[in-house]
């Protein structure tokens, strides 16, 4: 037996092994990534939001009872006007009064308005934020549930791997191993297939030797021009 079928799982195994290792980095680094940054920034808009709408209510209050105010002296100030019996010097008096005091609400009412327009606009800003934030927040949560299940499938598959690797090494010769792990030290995969007469790896065309002894009698046979190991295509297809 010349162990072809076990070296070719054998490179596959550790190709597959490599890409995986590879697959793990990557997903590692993409939640290292993902701190929530963005999260934390609309969450710190919304508070600041919610402190100003508080701010501005609180002077819109002052404001309507200011009004609140205005209107109980302005009553008090028309009753004085009506009653009679005023000098006409306190009469101009009260009048002058009555229209600082209407000048100042008129102010204030359009002031009121105005406050009323922040404040819609606050409620109109958090209500939009919270639910950009819910969203983004439901979406960062399922990318890194995923990204957690992905890296668990990753893992047990590499053990898995990692256990065939250690069976397949152990059923095939020591001497196929030494040229095998040789191979891999000048940064190759070791095995190549024989595609008609030809080295996959290198494209280089076989002697008719080579061929036949791997094609007719199934021997260890290294390519003549990249030294891979070869193995006919359909020893590997039928798989
Ligand atoms: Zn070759």
């Amino acid at each position: 037996m010349s162990h072809l079928k076990e070296l070719w799982q054998l490179q596959k195994t550790e190709v597959e092994m490599v890409k995986l290792r590879k697959e793990w980095n990557q997903i590692k680094e993409l939640m290292n990534r993902d701190t929530g940054e963005d999260l934390a920034e609309i969450q710190a808009g919304i508070s600041e939001a919610r402190k100003e709408w508080e701010q501005n209510k609180a002077e819109y209050d002052e404001i309507v009872s200011e009004v609140a105010d205005i209107g109980r002296k302005l009553e008090q100030f028309n009753s004085q006007l009506y009653e009679g019996g005023s000098q006409s010097k306190e009469l101009i008096s009260i009048q002058q009064n009555i229209e600082q005091l209407l000048r100042r609400k008129d102010l204030l009412e359009e002031e009121q308005l105005s406050y009323i327009q922040r404040l819609d606009d606050l409620e109109q800003r958090i209500a939009n934020e919270t639910v950009r934030f819910q969203r983004l927040d439901e979406q960062r949560k399922s990318r890194l549930s995923r990204f957690s299940q992905r890296n668990e499938e990753v893992r047990e598959r590499y053990a898995a791997l990692k256990e065939l690797r250690e069976q397949l090494r152990q059923s095939i010769p020591e001497s196929m191993m030494d040229i095998y792990i040789d191979l891999v030290k000048q940064k190759k995969g070791p095995m190549a297939l024989l595609v008609g007469e030809n080295c996959s790896a290198c494209g280089i065309t076989q002697t008719v030797l080579n061929v036949n002894a791997l094609k007719k009698s199934g021997q260890y046979t290294r390519c003549i021009n990249c030294g891979r190991i070869l193995i006919a295509r359909d020893e590997v297809e039928q798989e």
